[in-house]
């Protein structure tokens, strides 16, 4: 019998099929494909799983340049304007099917990679706190851009005056401009500073350069941890490989951090969810322990949910 769990780290995508294309896995078969609408109430239902947060993202800047390479005449600006109405339209149907499924916790898409300058990005982030959004997903590697870009200050003040969460993707992928990885832990340190109460997660935490969070977490209390991707050992890839933190040295580091800042996080459908939880219940950790980075600390965090 597995212990309560609270995924706080899915991605969402609309059908199985959709799931397949956005989320391509040779091998992987259809049957097992749950991270989508068609299926997720039931994967809920027999896991047994509490809830989940859909952290969704759309990497409009990839599919730019995909839609640039097959119509090279095509105007950028109404390239642009296409692919922000397919954000907006991902952003109002996860919203809406948190009122199907209240087990989904819609996090939106919201950061300046997808939205491209701040007018837009804030238009967009007051509707969807409008339509009961619970947080925001950004992305600096996939969006390009750092993750103290001015930018993006108008967004982290609102969260942090809302009581609002954000999650962020943080390691090693895509690089940056030169040798700069953009969502390099250290590279969010100026927003720690400038927005103390913003409730934010740093994504994958036993992934590469974890050393960096260890020191964030000393100095920035109100830093959260998701441990999405999973630890390394021999039978598990672990987000960036050998680079990630062994899962001999898990429950040492998430007691260094503090358990009570620490996520259950899988970063399904990329990463599958089953094992994940199978580590952390061979990580060395007390039952109470357990039960505080499965479910507890996201459900504190989130309620009411
Ligand atoms: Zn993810």
């Amino acid at each position: 019998m597995l212990p309560p769990i609270f995924d706080v780290h899915v991605h969402l995508t609309r059908s199985v099929a959709q799931e397949r294309v956005v989320f391509p896995r040779p091998d992987y078969p259809d049957d097992w494909r749950w991270a989508n609408e068609e299926r997720v109430s039931a994967h809920l239902t027999d896991e047994p799983i509490e809830a989940i947060v859909a952290v969704n993202y759309i990497v409009l800047p990839d599919m730019f340049d995909q839609r640039r390479r097959r119509d090279p005449q095509a105007s950028e600006q109404e390239i642009w304007d296409d692919l922000r109405s397919r954000a907006r339209d991902f952003n109002s149907w996860i919203l809406e099917l948190h009122g199907r499924e209240p087990r989904v916790v819609p996090f939106v898409c919201c950061d300046i990679g997808t939205w491209r300058d701040t007018d837009s990005l804030m238009e967009e982030l007051e509707r969807c706190i409008g339509l009961g959004a619970k947080g925001v997903k950004m992305h600096p590697g996939l969006g390009r851009y750092f993750p103290a870009d001015p930018r993006m200050f108008p967004l982290y003040a609102r969260l942090e005056e809302a009581g609002l969460p954000i999650l962020s993707d943080t390691g090693s992928l895509r690089g940056g401009p030169g040798d700069e990885v953009y969502g390099m832990p250290d590279q969010f340190i100026p927003v720690f500073e400038r927005f103390p109460r913003l409730s934010f997660i740093m994504a994958h935490m036993p992934s590469a350069y974890w050393d960096q969070r260890l020191r964030i977490a000393r100095e920035h209390p109100q830093v959260l941890f998701d441990t999405a991707g999973g630890f390394s050992e021999q039978q598990f890839r672990a987000r960036d490989g050998y680079r990630a933190c062994a899962l001999e040295d898990a429950a040492r580091i998430i007691r260094q951090i503090g358990v009570e800042r620490v996520l259950f996080g899988s970063d399904a459908p990329g990463h599958d969810q089953r094992p994940q939880i199978h580590q952390l219940l061979r990580a060395g950790l007390t039952d109470a322990e357990l039960e505080q980075v499965l479910a507890a600390n996201t459900r504190a965090l989130l309620s009411p949910v």
